[in-house]
């Protein structure tokens, strides 16, 4: 069956674009690649022209979805089983091509109303390689695609169908926050080696669509470097180190200028399709993960060495 290959680019809608920049290259790392036209700021993490695009549209949530495939006869295949799954599909134009800086896409809404898309052909500056402004030693992308993203969904089901049985995604595994019997539930989808490029559980409709972003980085020095970074620069941590009990991933997250989290993380396990089996999680976290609120106030001081 064909499937998405890898999350290829996310649109964000931001209400403050220069906190953002700010953020994005300062505290993530991430390289200003300049603005379009109409004021969209691109970031760029790897070869690809961008990965993230901003847009001054004041939702502070995610705006639109990019999910590559390999060439037009991917993308045919599954603008094909979209229809066939009664979603209106509408072919993307030549213009929003060009700002997406991709060869071809489609357009539609997911079951909960969030914007995706899915392309071929992304434009790649092999010329111009990706120049982190922070000495970190780069993001985990390739064809493990951008990192991951958390939606909140009206119905884990209704999303689970699509995003398996039309978009062609497997599942790795769920997490069951309150135990087996009941509670809440996430469910983790890969594409590629990446445990998961997406994970959803069922949210109130008033709650933001995005939970989180992920981006990983090829050191762990650069996650324990960012986390203090983020002290100096009075960038909320929202959840501390901490390694997760699927991908493995050891991680922090940090509040960005939207309200919104971001995970920096890095030596997540990956995913081999060939003998992969679904698992279940009734925590998240191996260790840590704490609020800072849950963190023990410190001890009088003590003699140190
Ligand atoms: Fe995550």
């Amino acid at each position: 069956m064909s499937s998405v290959t890898q999350l290829g680019y996310l649109g964000i809608g931001v209400s403050d674009l220069v906190a953002w920049e700010r953020f994005a290259t300062q505290t993530l790392g991430l390289q200003n690649n300049g603005h379009d036209a109409d004021g969209t700021l691109f970031l760029k993490m790897d070869e690809y022209h961008h990965r993230f695009a901003l847009h001054t549209n004041g939702s502070d949530d995610v705006m639109y979805v990019g999910w590559e495939v390999a060439n037009e006869q991917a993308l045919q295949a599954l603008s094909a089983r979209l229809q066939a799954a009664g979603v209106k599909v509408t072919p993307g134009s030549a213009e929003l091509a060009g700002a997406r800086r991709v060869v071809e896409l489609i357009t539609f809404n997911d079951p909960n109303g969030i914007a995706t898309e899915i392309f071929y052909g992304p434009l790649v500056n092999f010329d111009a390689p990706f120049a982190s402004p922070r000495a970190i030693s780069g993001f985990e992308t390739g064809t493990q695609g951008l990192g991951h993203i958390v939606l909140g969904v009206d119905d884990l089901d209704d999303s689970l169908h699509f995003y398996r049985d039309v978009l062609g995604m497997r599942i790795s595994d769920f997490i069951q926050l309150s135990g087996v019997a009941g509670g809440r539930r996430m469910a983790f989808f890969h594409c590629n080696p990446r445990h998961h490029s997406l994970a959803f559980m069922a949210m109130p409709k008033t709650s933001k669509r995005l939970r989180h972003f992920m981006l990983q980085v090829r050191a762990l020095d650069d996650v324990g470097v960012t986390y203090f970074l983020c002290q100096d620069q009075g960038v909320p941590v929202v959840r501390g180190m901490g390694r997760h009990t699927n991908d493995h991933m050891v991680s922090f997250y940090m509040q960005s200028p939207s309200g919104f989290e971001v995970e920096y993380g890095w030596g997540a396990r990956v995913v081999d399709d060939s003998t992969w089996q679904v698992q279940q999680h009734t925590r998240g976290s191996i260790w840590g993960h704490r609020p800072p609120s849950a963190q023990p106030a410190p001890q009088p001081a003590v003699a140190r060495v």
